[in-house]
């Protein structure tokens, strides 16, 4: 049997990469050759960030890319995202195409001669990428696809067309936009889910235009993973049971193999690569081996998340208000219009009022933060890896979703796992450091996220249900080769 060979393709920003990347090195550990493509300005990034040794790959693991069909002058665009999503569904399949040709053509050419990569076997995708599963289809390939959100966001956007075909989307006037609406229209029929508000399905429901770009794209990502051969899920069975058990019954075929984190740290997998978009702080890890045990605040949003220097100094005064150290990890792009990352964007007399207590980065190596002994509570954009990362890491969180599946993670977060505490979408300063209190002190939080991290070290310890579809997973995977 030749060896599996897996192309795995991300959708090219760091909420897909990152799960992608751990995927793949897990599946590189149980034997599987893997090549992993990268947009060519995400390399680029990637090797500024991190240095060569981080994109050279060794045996059996190797990086590839392919453009990402964007105008390097649309990248500092404000739709930037969507840009990016519409410059990938219309030009990467012809790139993604020659490349799988390529990879076959020096199969074939070093057949026999060993050391060459096997030809390809599979594709694994993360969802927004529905034309590289055409062309997958196109080449006869079996593929798997990563959904890079929650169980019941997956079930939720799976919903986006009954929302249509029952009334609710698009809105029927913009008053409904903003006057509670959105709220208080509770939708009570999606299967394994309890009732949600139409604001928290997704930030893509909120809109007048049924022809919505941001709603139909992902309307119709969502429907197109169900397409392949499989689903995989960053999740875990105990974590989402009710909506897993109704996907399920829609889709047999779901692998959920999370926290991909927890899987990664017990298959000790060979640590191949790392693919940070922007350079990390380590010192940060530092700084936190000189704090108390759980006396951190950690404030982070995410790769997207943008705020307005308005709401920066909301969550500044607020953090000030909790006396507290905290780390805080300000992008470069985080504030609009912005002028670098870091502490040169907090507000005038914010340094001497917080004197000793901050500790200010513009990205960090987020799960070893996470997971250090003097976190206490992660104020979090709610973002699907984050909220995993901080369930994962037994963290208590004050959350302020503000687009995609955020606003689901957060409903979850904060009502059916008992973890979270939510700003209201208007940043004010007493709430936030309200809300930070609440997270550091609420004994019943701390012992619902204890609970948590719990469950999902089982899930992922031989015989829990990550570490076995894991197994089945790669197993389905060396099927395709025999
Ligand atoms: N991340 C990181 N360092 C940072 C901020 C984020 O490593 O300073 C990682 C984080 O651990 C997560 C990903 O970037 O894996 C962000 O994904 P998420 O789904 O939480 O949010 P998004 O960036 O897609 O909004």
């Amino acid at each position: 049997m030749a060896r599996p060979h897996a192309v795995v393709v991300p959708y090219p920003g760091s909420g897909n990469i990152n799960p992608a990347l751990q995927l793949a090195k897990l599946l590189h550990a149980h034997g599987i050759y893997i090549t992993f493509v990268n947009t060519e300005h995400n390399h680029r990034r990637a090797l500024a960030a991190e240095g060569a040794a981080a994109v050279r790959g060794r045996d059996g693991f190797r990086f590839e890319t392919i453009p990402d069909g964007l105008l390097d002058a649309d990248r500092d665009a404000a739709d930037y995202d969507l840009g990016l999503s519409v410059a990938t569904s219309h030009r990467c399949a012809a790139p993604l195409r020659d490349l799988v040709a390529r990879l076959n053509g020096a199969a074939a050419g070093s057949a026999g001669g060993g050391g060459g990569a096997p030809p390809v076997t599979c594709m694994v995708l993360t969802a927004l990428m529905s034309f590289a599963l055409d062309v997958a289809r196109g080449l006869g390939l079996p593929t798997m696809v990563l959904w890079g959100g929650s169980a019941a966001s997956l079930m939720a956007h799976m919903r986006i067309r009954e929302l249509r075909e029952r009334g609710y989307i698009p809105l029927k006037d913009e008053s409904l936009l903003t006057n509670g609406h959105l709220d208080t229209t509770i939708i009570d029929w999606i299967p394994g889910m309890p009732p949600i508000s139409l604001g928290d399905i997704s930030s893509f429901v909120r809109t007048t235009d049924a022809d919505d770009f941001g709603l139909r794209f992902n309307e119709d990502e969502a429907n197109n993973c169900t397409m392949a051969g499989a689903l995989v899920l960053n999740t875990f069975d105990g974590l989402e049971a009710d909506v897993l058990a109704a996907l399920r019954a829609e889709y047999p075929r779901i692998f959920t193999v999370g926290p991909l984190g927890n899987l990664l740290l017990n298959a000790a997998a060979d640590d191949v690569a790392g693919l940070s978009l922007w350079k990390q702080d380590t010192e940060c890890l530092a700084w936190l081996d000189a704090q108390e045990m759980g006396a951190v605040v950690y404030v982070n949003f995410g790769s997207l998340t943008v705020l307005t220097p308005q709401q920066l100094a909301e969550f500044a005064w607020g953090l000030a208000a909790t006396g507290r150290p905290f780390l805080w990890v300000i992008r470069e792009n985080l504030v609009v219009p912005g002028d670098g990352g870091g502490d040169a964007l907090l507000p005038t007399g914010f340094a001497a009022a917080t004197e000793g207590r901050p500790c200010v980065a513009t990205w960090c190596p987020q799960e070893r933060v996470l997971r250090h002994r003097a976190v206490g509570c992660f104020v979090t954009h709610s973002g699907w890896n984050s909220t995993c990362e901080g369930v994962a890491a037994g963290v208590p969180m004050v959350c302020w979703p503000v687009f995609a599946d955020q606003y689901t993670n957060c409903k979850y977060a904060c009502e059916a796992w008992g973890v979270g505490v939510r700003l209201d979408a208007e940043v004010r300063r007493e709430q936030v450091a309200g809300h930070v209190e609440l997270a550091m002190e609420s004994e019943e939080m701390r012992r619902a996220a204890a609970r948590w991290k719990a469950q999902a070290e089982a899930a992922a310890r031989r015989g829990g249900s990550s570490y076995e579809n894991l197994q089945s997973m790669v197993e389905v995977i060396n099927s395709f080769s025999s």
